[in-house]
């Protein structure tokens, strides 16, 4: 407990004070014997009220004890009206006559060597699944620590492994988040259900055993026929070494983000030609290259990506490129697709290193990324999955892996198809066998994920 204002006593004196204290304790097992308070912490003094009735040590029931010792001990306790509150345990050591052994008394409250009540610990371990850890620690004075200890142990304790339905098409992704304590980001990997637009699961990393044990323990790897995912080599071995119906897409978004990216190095590589000032109003102005040409406006935003244009003539050249990739997307058939990409590829000036890496890029993952042409997975679903990230990503705090997977994996609402009304009578069940009415469960929906983040939950 912090150190606060001095401490008033209560005094407690008399029978009936002492009894309504008990009462509102709440803790049967003990006497209350005194009573501190300031404007912030209340201290209520307790021991219990029976001897033990065994002796650890030599079994005997009721025997004959002395007391030999006691030490104070502090813990917390549920808040009582905003204050904070600590129990002062006098915990008897007690000489066994029989045996002559001596041992502490146990309480039903309060475990012997921890700091908080069994029924705060209790009401912590409720809270943390539904609210965030920093709005507990605000509330009740706890550490983050603490509190992250006891959901771990809540979690553990729950033991129910997840048991999901596998779609036929599943999207990978990664979320980059600092990790707890640390500088750097670590990338954990998404796993989506590409049908029923839900997160299957989280991964603590994108290795590729990781991915293939996560694939290979799926209710059923056959079902699989579509994998989306980024460029990433283990994601694709793992795809074709665990999944043997699948077939790889790579995400258009992850492609035309190359052009982008490219555009953008080329961009500041000007900065030394530019000068100072010019490139300033370049860098602000980059949103006219990037954006698409039939996203911009023609005043200001056209006449502004001219002008740059007539400064530079290679931007040009470059922005064009970027344009032209896009368009690839927009071709009907893969054939079509294909070709748009060769002549894409011969109008590459050689001097545009950026642009020749993303052509080499681009073939050697060219079958995985043309499969988009023989199977458009629909954008909702891969849009439903970047929302998602970046609404964890944005809360821009630390997450340790496991808490951040418990709270989405086991305290989000799934997707579940409950059985049919009527259909789980006893007379269908015998006729069609209990296995069909078992609810299905197609794991957490996007939505749901972003508005318990809206709602403080991660
Ligand atoms: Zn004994």
């Amino acid at each position: 407990m912090a150190p606060s204002g001095a401490f008033h006593k209560k005094g407690v004196n008399t029978l009936s004070e002492n009894k309504l204290l008990e009462k509102m304790l709440d803790l049967p097992e003990f006497v209350v014997t005194d009573l501190k308070h300031n404007e912030h912490d209340v201290r209520v003094y307790v021991e219990k009220k029976e001897k033990p009735c065994l002796c650890p040590a030599c079994g005997v029931m009721d025997p004959k004890l002395r007391v030999h010792s006691a030490r104070e001990q502090e813990v917390r306790d549920k808040n009582i009206q905003g204050k904070r509150v600590g129990l002062m345990f006098k915990r008897r050591r007690y000489k066994c006559m029989e045996c002559s052994a001596t041992f502490y008394e146990l309480s039903d409250s309060i475990s012997p060597k921890s700091r908080l009540t069994n029924r705060f610990r209790e009401y912590i371990a409720e809270q943390s699944k539904r609210r965030s850890f920093i709005e507990l620690e605000r509330e009740l004075d706890i550490s983050n620590v603490t509190i992250r200890e006891i959901f771990l142990e809540e979690v553990e304790n729950l033991q129910c492994g997840l048991d999901l339905e596998t779609p036929s098409i599943i999207g990978i992704d990664e979320i980059h988040i600092q990790r707890e304590g640390k500088h750097r980001k670590q990338a954990w990997a998404l796993i989506c259900n590409g049908n029923d637009r839900t997160v299957m699961d989280l991964l603590p990393n994108r290795n590729k055993p990781t991915i293939i044990d996560y694939f290979k323990n799926l209710k059923n790897p056959y079902n699989v026929e579509v994998v989306t995912m980024d460029m990433w080599e283990p994601y694709k071995d793992a795809v074709y070494q665990a999944l043997p119906n699948a077939i790889i897409v790579i995400d258009k978004f992850h492609v035309v983000k190359m052009a982008n990216d490219a555009l953008n190095t080329l961009r500041k590589s000007y900065k030394d030609k530019l000068g100072q000032k010019k490139n300033k109003a370049l860098k602000k102005d980059r949103y006219v290259l990037l954006k698409r040409e039939h996203d911009l406006r023609p005043l200001p935003d056209i006449a502004f990506r001219d002008s740059w244009f007539n400064e530079i003539p290679e931007l040009k050249v470059a922005y064009e490129l970027k344009e032209n990739l896009f368009k690839i997307y927009d071709a009907k058939t893969k054939n079509q697709a294909r070709m748009l990409f060769n002549n894409w590829k011969v109008s590459i000036p050689d001097d545009m290193k950026e642009f020749k890496d993303v052509a080499a890029t681009i073939e050697n993952w060219y079958t995985e990324i043309f499969n988009y042409f023989d199977c458009r997975v629909t954008n909702a679903f891969v849009e439903g999955i970047n929302s998602t990230i970046r609404a964890i990503e944005k809360q821009g705090r630390g997450y340790a892996f496991e808490v951040l997977r418990a709270k989405v994996m086991y305290f989000i609402n799934h997707k579940v198809d409950k059985p049919s009304y009527g259909s789980g009578t006893f007379s269908n069940m015998m006729m069609r066998g209990s296995w069909n009415d078992v609810p299905k469960d197609y794991g957490v929906q996007f939505e749901a994920i972003i508005k318990a983040i809206n709602e403080g939950l991660l």
